[in-house]
């Protein structure tokens, strides 16, 4: 079994005291931690070494919600997974972020697992989720205690994936973050809050705590999230697809998002696809070109699971199918190859 390593665990009673005791600290020395769900097997398996952890459940200031679908939603950082599932107003006025919620991991991380967490959970690679030992058996790679990316060792950066399933969505629906820190506070657009750069993967400051998540007015959007992994209980995804349109009377897209989880080191913004969206109506045509511009950028790598040419072929698929469905066509169900017999789909 993996035993966490001794730290000192600090108690703030205030948002402003969280502040204080992050502020001035060394990035490896000090870290935040919400629910632990992702930060604590990181420390276990020795991919972060903090000697002090600032605790963030306590703090009343980033527990809440305020607003609805009309007026627009602000959402604590400090909401866990679970109760972002169930809530009514997330439920009906944003179901996309509700689904995304509820396909993390297992109930019980999602009852520990917070949104502020979930924003900035650890980018991964299968060189890099593994023990210590197992690590220094093959010789560490750049994102932890080495030199080399084994991934594509002539690379000078790192791969390592972006698995985030909310974070397609609040990126899709225009959201925003609220940061406190030792020099204020700030809004950033939540697609400004990551770098494509598996080690330097977040664009904040390490100091700065998310407060709040600020979506706009969800009035005429229409949403949907689909999640791919291997096992429909819990895994990380290996290709999320987050999609926001608005139609009007006509069924005609004046406005489209498209976002991709889980192809790159930051969630991947897909503007071609929506572009041929915007001015038409939905057709099938029209969709299957949208979902062939999606897929063409997009260039996994081998380091998540399943192979990198059936993830990319996934992303075509699945804009397809979202889009079909918000479009109110059928949805053929996705038959898998042969060698996919043991996927399971959800969304
Ligand atoms: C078996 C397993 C399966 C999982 N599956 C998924 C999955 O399918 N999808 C998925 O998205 N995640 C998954 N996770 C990861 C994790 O459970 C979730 O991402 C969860 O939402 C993390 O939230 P947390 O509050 O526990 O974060 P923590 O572990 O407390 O923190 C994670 C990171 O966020 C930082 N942080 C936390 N709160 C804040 C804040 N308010 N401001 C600034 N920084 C902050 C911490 O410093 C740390 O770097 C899985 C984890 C496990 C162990
Ligand atoms: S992509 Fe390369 S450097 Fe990054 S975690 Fe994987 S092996 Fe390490």
């Amino acid at each position: 079994m993996l035993r966490l390593p001794p730290f000192t665990y600090m108690v703030p009673r205030s948002l402003a005291e969280a502040v204080a005791m992050i502020a001035n600290q060394e990035p490896a020395e000090a870290m935040l931690v919400a629910g632990g769900t992702d930060l604590y097997p990181n420390m276990k398996r020795q991919q972060y070494e903090p000697k002090i952890l600032v605790g963030l459940r306590q703090l009343r200031e980033l527990h809440g919600l305020t607003g609805n679908a009309r007026d627009g939603l602000t959402i604590g950082a400090g909401m866990t997974l679970t109760h972002m599932s169930q809530q009514r107003d997330i439920l009906t006025g944003y179901p996309a972020l509700a689904t995304a919620a509820g396909l993390v991991s297992t109930p019980q991380l999602r009852n520990m697992g917070t949104m502020g967490g979930n924003l900035c959970v650890d980018t991964r690679c299968n060189y890099y989720n593994q023990t210590y030992w197992w690590r220094q058996a093959i010789g560490f790679c750049m994102k932890k205690d080495g030199a080399t990316c084994w991934v594509a060792p002539g690379s000078t950066r790192c791969w390592a994936v972006s698995s985030s399933d909310t974070a397609p969505v609040l990126i899709a629906l225009h959201a925003q973050v609220r940061l406190v820190g030792p020099a204020g506070e700030r809004l950033l657009p939540v697609h400004a809050l990551y770098r494509d750069d598996g080690i330097s993967y977040l664009g904040k400051r390490h100091d700065e705590i998310i407060t709040h998540i600020l979506i706009p007015p969800a009035t005429g959007t229409v949403m949907a999230y689909v999640k791919v992994r291997r096992r429909g209980a819990f895994d990380f995804p290996v290709l999320g697809v987050a999609v926001a349109l608005r139609l009007d009377d006509a069924g005609v897209c004046t406005e489209a998002r498209v976002v991709l989880g889980a192809v790159a080191s930051a969630p991947l913004l897909a503007p071609e696809a929506a572009a041929v969206l915007v001015g038409q109506r939905l057709t099938p045509e029209v969709i299957d070109t949208a979902a062939q511009v999606a897929f063409r950028p997009v260039k996994p790598l081998d380091n998540t699971d399943l192979t990198l040419s059936y993830r990319k072929k996934m992303v075509r698929v699945h804009v397809t199918r979202v889009l079909r469905q918000l479009a109110g066509l059928s949805v053929a169900p996705h038959r898998w190859d042969a060698g996919d017999a043991s996927m399971k789909e959800i969304g």
